[in-house]
């Protein structure tokens, strides 16, 4: 980095949602902490609101965080109560205060540690947090700058950057950042919407306003294509708004698991070492071996957890498998884990998920789950997959994203047990209908309908369509990605979103790694893989990216990429 000593370097944060708040608390808490005012910040934001990105204030009640309260904390470094609680901390203080400011909020599930609260709510913590942050940075005096504009384009000019955007029509620029923090979150842009050409009456699930519309919803058949959680924020909110009955469908119908207890799990086999020893012996890991791992964990568990419910006595010595027999629970009728995991109706397995959830002991955690959550668990265990998934080839890791990365969200995003029994009544009264085997929508020109076509053959008729089939991976359909990649300064990962040195997240460019641009945040997801998909992954990478971006501004010091990343690349 060419920076004289003393001279005030510039960092500019594209889209200040859960990751560009968590980077910006790092860096006006390490500002703050040290003294220093040699750092200019700007932010700059799309939406009317800095701080809540996709958990917006204006979401309704209906879409609700898919983790428990006490788990979605973590920015705040200069706070020494920052941590997966934080959040939780927030809610204990601010319960009264929320639940007399908006009716809809339950203050019991505020006050509940494992409780699921609507998503604005926690809009609302990361606004705080912003704010904060500001106040912070302008009692000190920091130069810190908001700019409330849709970031147009970004462009490399040498060791520095530009930003440009548009304001009352007219094209506005910024010159002269050292460093520019990409954290513009999901890429939206999805093809599935291209295919209908009249758009009054298909849209996509967010922003989720047009949902929240009663006199467009009340009594009409909505379609929700996407069985994700988007799908499920969309029926709820077209319930709300009077829907006569909502068709969720896609193409393999499955929904998340529920949320059920999990004990933790020490893994035996599939451990840090046992992969370490593969990638030793014979240079490195194949997907096929991950895979045996896991299934070898799993069936040595289960002989030990039957085993011990047989003959405790025989255990009592080994510490390992007592542990597995006081802490697990295994239902009778125990199925294979793929079956388990996709059964062929989704309202079967719904059913069956949220009954073994609520049967299963408090205190105990289905065996399968638990295993499953100690290699996805967002403490230890994500940490772990990252690791496995960085040893892969470029080709595995492709594979490893389409076939694990569903298997992954219905740990780390499963679905909370209120949602599934919400969805579980609906559907009792007739309210829902799901389906599996989406083929295509389209307009019928004699109906005036949405028509559906299901892959046996058959059609769904709908006044309304909502897609919420999800966020795209693809990064050519992000406009400031995409003018990256024409410029060569940013490439596609294979395996999804754009390719970036895991550890500095730098992007990488046609010539090597960007020394100016950084992205934090889902776009990542093909370098990053597991850490991604949840806000605690995230903020935590932007916290650790902070601390990086400080240290090479303050004391020009380059930090370290993994050499691996362009040598895995370059291969494919
Ligand atoms: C529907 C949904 C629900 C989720 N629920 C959970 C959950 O319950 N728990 C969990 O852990 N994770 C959840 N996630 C994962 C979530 O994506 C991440 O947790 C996290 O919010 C990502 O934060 P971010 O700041 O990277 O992106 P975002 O929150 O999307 O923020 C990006 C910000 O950039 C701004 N922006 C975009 N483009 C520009 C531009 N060109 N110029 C200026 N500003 C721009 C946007 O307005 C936005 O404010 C959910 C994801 C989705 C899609």
């Amino acid at each position: 980095m060419s920076l004289k000593p003393n001279q005030l370097s510039r960092v500019a944060v594209v889209g200040s949602g859960l990751s560009g708040t968590s980077f910006l608390s790092g860096l006006v808490g390490w500002l703050h902490r040290d003294q220093r005012r040699d750092i200019e910040i700007h932010v700059f934001e799309t939406s009317d609101e800095f701080g809540p990105g996709i958990y917006k204030t204006s979401l309704p009640e209906t879409c609700f965080l898919n983790h428990e309260n006490n788990s979605m904390g973590w920015v705040a470094p200069n706070d020494p109560d920052a941590g997966p609680d934080h959040y939780f901390k927030y809610l204990e203080i601010n319960a009264e205060r929320l639940a007399e400011e908006h009716e809809c909020l339950d203050i019991s599930v505020l006050k509940d540690p494992s409780g699921y609260t609507p998503r604005f709510v926690y809009g609302k913590y990361l606004k705080e947090q912003f704010d904060q942050i500001e106040r912070l940075a302008k009692s000190e005096n920091l130069p810190f700058f908001k700019h409330r504009v849709k970031v147009e384009k970004i462009k490399i000019l040498g060791k520095q950057a530009s930003i440009t955007w548009k304001e009352n029509d007219q094209l506005k620029k910024q010159d002269g950042f050292n460093i520019i923090i990409i954290t513009n979150g999901h890429c939206w842009d999805h093809p599935l919407l291209k295919d209908t050409k009249n758009t009054s009456n298909f849209f996509p699930v967010y922003p989720i306003k047009r949902l929240m519309d009663r006199d467009a919803i009340a009594g009409k058949r909505v379609v929700v294509i996407g069985t994700g959680l988007s799908g499920i924020d969309a029926v709820f909110t077209a319930i709300r708004s009077g829907a006569e009955q909502v068709i969720l469908t896609s193409r393999s119908g499955r929904m998340r698991s529920v949320r059920a207890p999990f004990a933790k799990y020490y893994r035996k086999f599939f451990t840090r070492d046992a992969v370490n020893q593969i990638v030793e012996e014979r240079g490195k890991i194949t997907l096929s071996q991950v895979t045996d791992l896991f299934l070898r964990e799993y069936t040595a568990a289960l002989e030990a957890y039957r085993a011990y419910q047989q003959d405790p006595e025989q255990f009592k010595d080994d510490a390992w498998s007592s542990y597995i027999g006081q802490k697990f629970y295994v239902p009778d009728e125990h199925p294979n884990l793929n079956d388990l995991i996709f059964p062929d109706d989704p309202v079967v397995r719904l059913r069956d998920d949220v009954r073994e959830a609520e049967s299963c002991p408090p205190d105990k955690g289905l065996i399968w789950r638990s295993i499953a959550k100690s290699m996805y668990d967002i403490e230890k265990g994500l940490e772990f997959f990252d690791y496995v998934y960085q040893q892969l080839s470029v080709e595995d890791k492709i594979v490893f994203m389409k076939k694990m990365y569903r298997l992954q969200l219905n740990f780390t995003a499963a679905m909370p047990l209120p949602s599934a029994k919400r969805l579980l009544a609906l559907h009792q009264q007739g309210k829902l209908v799901v389906r599996k085997g989406f083929e295509s929508i389209s307009n019928d020109s004699n109906s005036g309908l949405l028509r559906v076509e299901m892959n046996d053959g058959t059609s769904v008729y709908a006044d309304i369509g909502v897609d919420a089939t999800g966020y795209s991976k693809d990064m050519t359909h992000d406009p400031l990605y995409r003018h990256l990649m024409a410029e060569g300064e940013c490439v596609a990962h294979p395996a999804g979103g754009i390719a970036i040195d895991p550890i500095t997240h730098a992007l990488l460019t046609d010539d090597g790694l960007s020394s100016v641009l950084i992205a934090i945040g889902p776009a990542t997801i093909g370098s990053t893989y597991v850490l991604k998909p949840d806000s605690i992954g995230n903020s935590e990478s932007a916290l650790r990216i902070a601390k990086q971006v400080y240290t090479v501004l303050t004391e020009r010091e380059a930090v370290e990429p993994s050499a691996k990343l362009e040598d895995s690349l370059v291969n494919v």
